[in-house]
């Protein structure tokens, strides 16, 4: 199957109310060049460099998401055109893309990563912490960023209920803090949760934007 033609099949299926980001970290231009003329103009990357590169020769219309683990020092090169951050676990993070987003003039959307998988390896934090920030006057003084909702991963793994359980985690998540810290925000509504192996059950367990890579471009040529 081509790009377009799984593009189009996973978006057949999708309820209206849910974002899909294509995940074209790793895939050429030509790939998402491929993607975007098939009508699909939002797209996630993982690296600084390639999502800059990408940005500067391909369509401005296009809306670019930050889905990787992002280094404060590089904040500063997608800050004047990243349409959504969606792993941003610490609150170091957090103040350097507020001081980016003011020199650009932006304010810029964020997600907070959240670690649900029971890996040690996926980053994101912790319910405790997440409150500890939100609590904090220094958050208070960030005016350039907007929480926006959640993000997570679930554990690389065939056990369906653990999956599942991972997800309706930070569901829960979500709901608690929408409840105690955003009753009021217009914006605090996404729960980026599912990839290509588990977004059916992430969208059964409460997710409305799934990031899906090689669903739509086919296995990753880590080489390349
Ligand atoms: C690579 C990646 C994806 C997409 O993974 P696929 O299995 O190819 O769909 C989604 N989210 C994050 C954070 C990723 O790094």
């Amino acid at each position: 199957m081509s790009i377009t033609e799984n593009i189009q099949s996973i978006k057949e299926k999708l309820p209206q109310d849910i974002t899909l980001v294509a995940v074209s970290k790793y895939n050429p231009a030509t790939a998402i060049q491929e993607a975007y003329n098939a009508g699909h103009k939002i797209f996630g990357e993982s690296k600084v460099q390639e999502v800059v590169t990408k940005y500067e020769c391909l369509p401005k219309d296009i809306e670019w998401h930050f889905i990787g683990h992002l280094q404060s020092n590089k904040v500063k090169y997608i800050a004047p055109f990243i349409g959504l951050i969606h792993g941003v676990d610490s609150f170091k993070l957090l103040q350097q893309i507020n001081k980016e987003a003011q020199k650009c003039h932006r304010v810029i959307d964020c997600l907070l990563q959240f670690h649900i998988a029971q890996e040690e390896t996926k980053f994101g934090l912790s319910l405790a912490e997440v409150k500890d920030i939100l609590n904090s006057t220094s958050f208070k003084e960030l005016k350039h960023i907007r929480i926006c909702g959640v993000m997570g991963m679930a554990s690389y793994t065939d056990n369906e209920k653990q999956v599942r359980q991972e997800f309706s985690d930070l569901k829960n998540i979500f709901v608690n803090l929408r409840n105690e810290y955003f009753n009021t925000s217009d914006c605090f509504k996404e729960i980026s949760m599912g990839m290509s192996n588990d977004y059916p059950l992430a969208i059964t367990e409460g997710s409305n934007m799934i990031r899906v890579g090689s669903a739509i471009f086919g296995v990753r040529n880590y080489n390349e």
